[in-house]
């Protein structure tokens, strides 16, 4: 076992993040030690800390945004090697029986996925520790490969942001020509408009404040529709073929699903809480659907950032350093920043 592995973390829900020490385990047959290079800063990481959600254990070492070198490998590993960049996204471990996981959605696992982070850990009599470190030991099965022509620091939000928002326009067959609608532009909807434009989609951001229309644009969208000018949502009405909702607060839903096409289905992605009520004239009136997407599964992660690989996409990142993660925090939670901060773990190993 590893001791002493410098980290940040939160010993309860009302504390600061502060340097705390980690054990690793020590690499079993099937596992990749990786060397943590850069690791992004999710809004799950905040809610988790702040034990929004009330299932909180700590201390708590937030962190599933994980890029890195691989560093050791086990014997029964064979597609890995020492210095390859690599990442670990949500999930670290699944049960790899159940129907979900043979269907390759191990976030769905039957019996639990195993998190990166505040899971119960197989290995060691501890909960899992996320990627706000210096190291981490992780299964085989949940390490995916980096293209190397990608900037591997922005690259550290494709493993959740970027999975999220890719999964649901693969699934609902997102293809070249389609009106897809992007609701809200933070570190989710950012990545929605990048992977819409780059399927060919004819991308509209969907957004409250017409300030951010320039970066819309400058990042993919075709063009800008502001929500709370009412002619203009009326002008849309009934024209979406596909539209990706990663609101991360309950919300009016009755305007965007008016936006939709007949059949058409919006995604939510963001908002984990209860939404205000909606008529269901709204849906029956169109045969529409609301449907929900949760992150993606490994293979689907992998065939994500290899098509980042090949399109050149990754996110738009501001850097920082460990120390200034709870500076970070409260910015996040004012919405204050573009798109997402990502952690440079060599401040760490100083
Ligand atoms: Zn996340
Ligand atoms: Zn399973």
């Amino acid at each position: 076992m590893k001791e002493n592995v410098k980290a940040y973390g939160a010993k309860d829900s009302k504390a600061e993040l502060e340097p705390m020490t980690i054990k690793r385990r020590d690499i079993q047959k099937d596992d990749v030690e990786i060397d943590i290079t850069y690791c992004g800063v999710c809004h799950s990481d905040i809610h988790t800390v702040h034990n929004d959600w009330g299932n909180s254990v700590y201390p708590m070492i937030p962190g599933h945004e994980i890029i890195g070198r691989v560093v050791l490998v086990g014997d029964g590993v064979s597609d890995f090697t020492e210095g390859q960049l690599v990442g670990v996204g949500c999930m670290v471990d699944s049960c790899q029986t159940c129907s979900a996981c043979k269907d390759d959605m191990e976030q769905f696992c039957e019996n639990g996925a195993t998190m990166t982070y505040g899971s119960k850990d197989k290995h060691m009599d501890d909960h899992t520790h996320g990627g706000y470190t210096t190291s981490i030991v992780v299964d085989k099965e949940f390490v995916l490969r980096i293209p190397e022509n990608i900037d591997e620091k922005a690259a550290a939000p494709l493993l959740c942001a970027g999975i999220t928002t890719y999964s649901p326009l693969k699934n609902w067959n997102v293809k070249k020509g389609d009106n897809v609608g992007v609701i809200g532009l933070g570190g989710l909807g950012h990545m929605g408009v990048k992977f819409a434009n780059a399927m060919e989609a004819h991308v509209v951001m969907i957004t409250t404040s017409p300030d951010k229309a320039d970066d819309a644009e400058r990042l993919g969208a075709h063009e800008v529709l502001i929500s709370k000018d009412k002619e203009a949502m009326k002008k849309h009405q009934g024209s979406f073929d596909f539209i990706l909702n990663t609101i991360p607060v309950g919300h009016k839903m009755d305007p965007y699903i008016a936006l939709l096409k007949r059949d058409a289905t919006m995604v939510l992605v963001g908002s984990v809480e209860p939404l205000d009520p909606f008529n269901g004239a709204g849906l029956i009136m169109g045969r529409k659907r609301v449907a929900g997407s949760l992150i993606g599964g490994i293979k689907e992660t992998q065939e994500m950032l290899d098509f980042c690989g090949e399109h050149n996409i990754v996110s738009d990142v501001e850097m920082i350093d460990m120390m200034d993660i709870n500076k970070a925090y409260e910015r996040v939670m004012d919405n204050d920043v573009k798109y997402r901060f990502v952690i440079d773990m060599a401040s760490l190993k100083k």
